[in-house]
């Protein structure tokens, strides 16, 4: 075997073409004239493929849809390590112009369509050669120029699509809204009578003599899950109320200790019967001008997340440190923890992590079941506080247990920090 042909193994061609049989076509001739052949379907795999394996020379069919070949021979051009690779511009659009405008673009050549198969490989050995075709110079300020112009008037098209899909975005985002807020209304009214009468019911069954023991069972599992209905409606009419801009915080001087306090008071009992600790540290607690009834939701929903994820017999500690006019609050549990890909995530409405049908439907059982909600609220109260919420885990494991640390910034007094202003 010649050099030359050794050479020629080892060139790698690009052919990006989104006909499939063109592309079965180019690279059985190619790989029959001894080169590596890889192929893309649309300009953008092209382009990353490209940025990838850099291929010696690249083919390039013109006219895709969506990203046009001449768009992404421009767009190679300011690629980092392929600004100098061969691009040639393979067309069936042979009318006058085509060609100038397909060089104007960023490519070297232009091989016309239908292909001719014997001519390829020498066309394709000429431009790894070297070989670069040019536009006239007298023609170059006018391909220039109606080039500039095409591209101006794609974006304008392009802009004007995704204004429009942005608007019916936006308001499919506000029918949903509105959808959230009527329906949680209005079942918030039959809510209020089921729950009085659940527990008139009870009240009864209990006060009967010889009352019999499963309909006292059959009451408390309807206490139970009307319970838990009440606290899925008081988490989707939450945050209807924060997501339609409503909050803003009724700002009083608190002890940030009792806030606390009063969060971990309200599932003392779901964690002694789970045997997780609780504990509360450090005795240099501020005092914060904040909503006591927001930041009790928000508290209240990081821990009842660090009882929801941690195992039982597991532990959750809470501390507090000043930093100049700021307090940090640290919850951190001993449970499952949280997969870094996943923790910006997790801020967002409506996401849960892990396999929702898994979700048993006790909020507070091991894993229980949620809407995806309660990290959303409490991001947005924070945030209207000023304040900054965000997670440290190693990862989710749920044998091992690596746990999460959440973390709560919150200014000593709002009204004097600026927006955003909250930094460690
Ligand atoms: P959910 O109602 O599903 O708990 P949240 O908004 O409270 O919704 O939390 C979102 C997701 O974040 C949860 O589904 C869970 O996967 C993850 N997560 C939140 N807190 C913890 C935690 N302390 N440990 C592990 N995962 C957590």
């Amino acid at each position: 075997m010649s050099a030359q042909q050794d050479e020629k193994k080892v060139s790698t061609i690009l052919y990006i073409e989104d006909d499939p049989s063109s592309r079965r076509l180019v690279q059985r001739v190619l790989e029959g004239a001894g080169y590596r052949v890889l192929l893309a379907s649309n300009g953008l795999d092209g382009i990353a493929l490209a940025q990838r394996e850099r291929p010696s020379l690249i083919l390039m069919d013109i006219n895709m849809p969506n990203f046009s070949g001449d768009m992404v021979a421009t767009r190679m051009r300011i690629t980092p390590g392929l600004e100098h690779t061969p691009i040639i511009a393979v067309t069936a659009l042979t009318q006058p112009g085509y060609r100038e405008r397909a060089l104007i673009a960023g490519c070297d050549g232009y091989i016309p369509k239908p292909i001719d198969i014997d001519a390829l490989p020498c066309q394709v050995e000429e431009y790894l050669g070297g070989r670069r075709d040019e536009v006239k110079s007298e023609e170059a300020g006018r391909y220039y120029t109606e080039y500039s112009q095409a591209l101006v008037r794609r974006l304008e098209t392009k802009i004007r699509e995704l204004e429009e899909a942005n608007r019916e975005l936006r308001l499919l985002d506000k029918m949903k809204g509105d959808f959230i807020t009527l329906t949680s209304h209005e079942l918030r009214t039959p809510f209020t009578l089921v729950y009085g009468y659940s527990r008139l019911l009870q009240d009864a069954i209990e006060g009967a003599t010889n009352t019999d023991t499963e309909l006292v069972d059959l009451a408390s599992s309807l206490i139970s899950a009307v319970d838990r209905l009440g606290e899925v409606l008081n988490e989707i009419l939450d945050l209807a109320r924060i997501a339609s801009g409503k909050i803003s915080p009724a700002l009083i001087p608190l002890e940030l200790h009792r806030v606390v306090e009063q969060a971990i008071a309200k599932v003392r009992v779901v964690a002694s019967d789970r045997e997780v600790a609780i504990d509360l540290l450090g005795d240099d607690w501020p005092q914060v001008w904040a909503d006591p009834i927001e930041l009790q939701v928000a508290f209240g929903n990081i821990l009842g997340n660090a009882l929801k994820y941690t195992p039982d017999g597991g532990r959750v500690t809470i501390s507090a440190a000043r930093h100049g006019e700021y307090v940090e609050v640290a919850i951190t549990d001993t449970g499952i923890g949280i997969d870094p890909d996943e923790q910006q995530f997790i801020f967002e409405t409506f996401y849960t992590s892990g396999n929702t049908e898994f979700h048993t439907t006790s909020k507070t059982a091991f894993k229980g079941g949620g809407l995806g909600l309660g990290l959303a609220i409490a991001k947005r109260v924070i945030e209207a506080h000023k304040g900054r919420i965000w997670v440290e885990s190693l990862g989710r494991d749920e044998d091992r247990c690596p746990g999460s640390t959440f973390h709560v910034l919150l200014s000593l007094d709002p009204r004097q920090a600026d927006d955003g202003q909250a930094k460690t």
